[in-house]
């Protein structure tokens, strides 16, 4: 399955929620690019320079490893991909390697959420540093103990390209980019609308619902 959808829109939430519910592995392209920037690889260097600045990193470098990731997992493992793919090239790609493997993608859900929403949501957000999940904080009433991630324990940081000249960079890129796979999946009846309005439990709600699972 895809979990498409803005920055801000709960993808990471979500996909994490489905992961546990649906024991699917979870491909988040993002996070990959930040487990390389941690361990300082060349990919994760070279990936940065894109991110903080908010823009999309090069097809050449953001479709190897993604697919590395994808077709190293067995056949018979589900996967939900998250963050990828964001253009009609990388949606494409993935069709044609996938199609080599007798593998496809059934689902494709996109979580639906307004501008203003999405950027008072990136403006609170934060991560943990060891496994990423996303928490969302109240910048002027925190204490220490919110600082701490609620799954692990590990130390909450802002994103460099939640900052809102990224933002509003990354929204202009989806809007530009990104939305028209919408169109490529609509066409071949793939698409799943969720409202990403809802609290966090409401749209995983309807995401298991769309997808007939409850
Ligand atoms: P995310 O965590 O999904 O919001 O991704 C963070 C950043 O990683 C994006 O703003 C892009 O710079 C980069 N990125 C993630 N996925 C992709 C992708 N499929 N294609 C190009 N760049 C990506």
């Amino acid at each position: 399955m895809v979990l498409f959808g803005p920055p801000g829109a709960g993808k990471g939430t979500q996909a994490q929620l489905l992961r546990d519910r649906l024991n699917l592995a979870h491909v988040s392209s993002g996070d990959l690019f930040r487990q390389n920037l941690n361990n300082n690889t060349p990919l994760g260097l070279k990936a940065a320079e894109y991110m903080k600045q908010g823009h999309l990193v090069p097809d050449e470098v953001t479709i190897d490893i993604v697919l590395d990731k994808v077709l190293s997992l067995n056949s018979e493992e589900g996967f939900i991909l998250d963050g990828f793919p964001r253009n009609r090239y990388q949606a494409e790609v993935l069709e044609k390697a996938l199609a080599q493997r007798s593998r496809g993608i059934d689902k494709v859900v996109h979580i639906d959420v307004c501008q203003e929403e999405l950027i008072r949501r990136l403006a609170g957000r934060f991560n943990c540093r060891d496994c990423q999940a996303p928490h969302s904080i109240d910048k002027v009433a925190f204490s220490q103990e919110d600082l701490k991630c609620g799954q692990c324990g590990g130390e909450l940081y802002q994103r460099e390209d939640d900052r809102p000249e990224a933002v509003q960079r990354r929204i202009e890129v989806y809007q530009r980019e990104t939305l028209p796979v919408l169109d490529y999946y609509r066409e071949k009846d793939l698409l799943l609308d969720v409202s990403g309005l809802d609290t966090v439990e409401k749209v995983n709600k309807d995401v298991l619902a769309g997808l007939g699972v409850i």
